[in-house]
């Protein structure tokens, strides 16, 4: 897919103040520091559409962006730093889980893991809780660049290995990278397929 306009629509504190679910609609959330913001950036051709490096756990916010004036990209608040208080870090779950549940458009979340770490708690307790909820979504690995290429492939594996601990089927997974532009493409082009509104 040809990235021909991407544009910041709203930051929403709220599920009910999101843009109209008019449109076909995708999100992107993981944890602080995932490398989220980068790898929209990159996909989306773009310097700071979303912004990087923002003090972690400090966008609350949920950013709608419009790209070619049919879909929208969803950058949910990272989840899991540590650092924030924990009634504040009920108020992000709140949000998200509100927003995953009652968003009429949702196509599909995708769930940014960094690729240089083993499977973390926090990242298969909230794919267990897509599943739970039946809400459709893909693993996208980030930081390709950062592991040789064996490591990677090593990494990517025993994450598969430990999904199917739980799961019985494994979901789509994205290995990218937005430093050297890895793996966009194939994000975009699940998006042309399914984005049939
Ligand atoms: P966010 O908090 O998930 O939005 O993460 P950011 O996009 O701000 O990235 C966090 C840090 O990881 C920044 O220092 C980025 O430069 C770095 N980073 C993000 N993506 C990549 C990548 O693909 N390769 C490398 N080498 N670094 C990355």
């Amino acid at each position: 897919m040809q990235i021909k306009t991407a544009i910041f629509v709203k930051s929403s504190g709220k599920w009910q103040e999101c843009p109209e679910p008019e449109i076909p609609e995708y999100a992107f959330i993981g944890r602080s520091n995932v490398g989220k913001s980068s790898l929209i950036n990159a996909m989306m051709n773009h310097k700071d559409l979303a912004k990087t490096s923002q003090t972690p756990g400090k966008t609350q916010l949920i950013n709608h962006f419009l790209v070619n004036e049919n879909w929208y990209l969803t950058d949910l608040p990272g989840y899991g730093y540590a650092k924030v208080s924990k009634s504040l870090r009920k108020d992000f779950e709140k949000l998200i889980t509100n927003y995953i549940l009652n968003r009429k458009n949702l196509v599909n979340l995708f769930v940014l893991i960094d690729i240089r770490h083993t499977p973390q708690k926090i990242d298969l307790e909230f794919m267990e809780w897509c599943g739970e909820n039946g809400v459709p979504f893909s693993i996208v690995f980030t930081k390709l660049d950062k592991l040789k290429p064996g490591a990677a492939d090593r990494n990517v594996e025993i994450y598969k290995a430990k999904l199917l601990e739980t799961w019985e089927e494994l979901p789509d997974i994205y290995i990218t990278s937005a430093e050297k532009k890895v793996g966009g493409e194939e994000i975009l082009k699940f998006v042309e397929k399914t984005n049939d509104y």
